[in-house]
């Protein structure tokens, strides 16, 4: 502990999901960090995985990856872009995880002889945890993930009930996130969910100071005053979050909805106001970029859901806001490209055979590889900017063992057990047994090469990245590769695993075997995505002023 006690906001849910609960966490962090406070986050989920490793991208969206190599909620993703702080393995945590800690103990026979239950066992086993990632900062935002009713999450708001008591009712703030819907048929704002909900939320024993209201449109004040009267809550403490254009406008309207002062007034913490002029600007290019449009083909399988590719998207907007331009990304299915073709499915995507890049993000299995290496060869062939990532990286290499190195049944373990596995298992992979967790995950470092495209776009020899794969560029094929022009920018410092790759005589031709999308944020955009984004534009520039000549 740093001197000061922790000041704890817990952010419960109400209504449906999916109304922006992590962004919201988010957006006040970054508004109390924007005080000068020290922020942090934390994710409860409630359901029973371990973690989200092992769970489909349909079922789950994209997995967040830390630092310390710990697969995360994707909400983890939206806190480090909003505070700019890296999380770590302390700042999610799922049933899961606190049922497996308790049944440990009771097997090696802590609990003494006592009935394991879930008050106080659980409930301290999940108040140990909440303590851990709060440890050392002035403010620690709780969101509990589900929505309050859910059976499964209920140690949780039991959990955060006691904590209360625990820590001291000063140090305690509920915030409470519902939706006002709006019914066309009556033409009205309805408030009655919102009041079933909070009175379930008092049912637990939580009465929260403060709601924050979702809605498609500003609400009028006679709602919020309504709101008020039957939630037990200051009417300056409902606060309106109406549909934004930007998901980074989200601490400007909640500032603006007075939700800092009355979170620093309610826990009694003194700051001066919030420096929000990052904010400002980062709004100002998303909304009104000065320097036009891109087009970025984004080559993959989870097309239809586009949430497993959340950081990703977020990334490549960011290069917009660095280079000042609009990014828009077609999401191009690989699968449609094996069955018509590249150009036609560019085209319907795209609107245009040629977009200003093509980026192969991350990911597993072989349904819609030959699509995705299709992808790389046009790219490759015709000029256009290419950025691959993790699965990316092995695509490119594949498609460049088998069109220049001449080895052209080049794949990868995992898409067959025949033809020249150009991507291989790494030896302790070979040996892994648990699917969970055994990835090479979290951040490793990498050497970049003198001369090179990564180290001069990176202005560094060093760097560190976050990974998630199990296979890796093959080293008996590099000296060929490297003969036929593949260049090896970025590797592990002993040299022993490739980390980047690319083209010398093309546009801008690079791929990278960890994802750096991980580690971009709307304030410090990624000098990877940066480049590539700069290097598309540059393309619609030229192609612009062709068409006008
Ligand atoms: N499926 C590939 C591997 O496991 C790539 C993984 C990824 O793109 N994250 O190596």
């Amino acid at each position: 502990m740093n001197g000061r006690p922790t000041k704890f906001i817990f952010l419960t849910g109400g209504v449906v999901s999916s109304l922006g609960k992590g962004l919201s966490a988010a957006a006040i962090g970054a508004l109390l960090q924007a005080r000068g406070l020290k922020v942090t986050l934390l994710k409860l989920d409630p359901y029973i995985n371990v973690d989200p490793g092992t769970m489909s991208p349909t079922q789950h969206g994209e997995v967040f990856v830390t630092d310390d190599g710990a697969e995360t909620d994707l909400d983890l993703g939206h806190y480090e872009r909003f505070i700019g702080r890296p999380m770590s393995r302390k700042n999610n945590f799922t049933s899961g995880q606190v049922y497996e800690t308790v049944i440990a103990n009771e097997r090696r026979g802590d609990y003494l002889g006592g009935t394991v239950q879930v008050i106080p066992h659980i409930t301290d086993e999940i108040k140990r945890r909440i303590l851990l990632a709060a440890d050392g900062f002035d403010i620690c935002v709780v969101e509990v993930g589900g929505i309050v009713g859910d059976i499964e999450s209920l140690p949780f708001i039991e959990a955060i009930r006691q904590l209360r008591a625990d820590v001291g009712h000063s140090h305690v703030l509920y915030i409470h996130l519902t939706l006002v819907p709006y019914i066309a048929a009556a033409d009205e704002f309805k408030t009655k969910p919102t009041q079933h909900s909070v009175k379930e939320l008092t049912g637990f024993g939580i009465l929260p100071s403060i709601i924050i209201c979702r809605s498609e449109n500003l609400l009028d004040p006679k709602l919020k005053k309504k709101i008020s009267l039957f939630c037990d809550v200051r009417e300056d403490c409902v606060i309106n979050a109406y549909d934004v254009r930007s998901i980074y406008e989200l601490p400007l309207l909640l500032h603006k909805e007075g939700l800092d002062d009355r979170v620093c007034e309610l826990l009694n913490i003194w700051t001066g106001a919030p420096n929000l002029s990052d904010w400002e600007h980062i709004l100002r290019t998303t909304t009104s970029p000065q320097r036009g449009n891109v087009t970025i083909a984004m080559v993959g399988k989870y097309v239809d859901l586009k949430e497993s590719y959340k950081s990703l998207s977020e990334a490549i907007h960011h290069a917009g806001i660095a280079n000042d331009c609009r990014v828009m990304i077609a999401y191009v299915d690989s699968e449609a490209i094996e069955r018509e073709g590249i150009e036609g499915v560019l085209s319907r995507a795209c609107g245009t055979k040629t977009p200003d890049g093509i980026l192969i993000p991350g990911g597993f299995g072989v349904r819609g590889t030959e699509g995705k290496i299709e992808a790389v060869r046009y790219a490759r062939e015709k000029g256009i900017p290419f950025f691959g990532i993790c699965l990316g990286l092995q695509m490119a290499t594949i498609e460049f063992a088998r069109s220049q190195a001449g080895i052209i049944d080049a794949t990868s373990r995992e898409f067959s057990d025949q033809g020249t596995f150009v991507i291989d298992m790494m030896e302790e992979q070979k040996r892994t047994r648990d699917m969970g967790g055994t990835m090479r995950l979290g951040s490793y470092p990498c050497a970049l090469a003198a001369g090179s495209r990564a180290r001069s776009l990176y202005e560094a020899e060093m760097i560190n990245e976050r990974h998630r794969h199990r296979f890796e560029v093959n080293n008996d094929f590099r000296e060929k590769l490297s003969k036929a022009g593949l260049l090896f920018s970025g590797l592990s410092p002993d040299g022993f695993l490739v980390e980047i790759i690319e083209i010398k005589d093309h546009p801008w031709f690079l791929a990278v075997q960890y994802h750096p999308e991980f580690k971009s944020s709307p304030r410090a955009p990624h000098p990877l995505f940066t480049g590539f984004v700069a290097a598309a534009l540059a393309q619609s520039v030229e192609r612009r002023e062709k068409k006008d000549r």
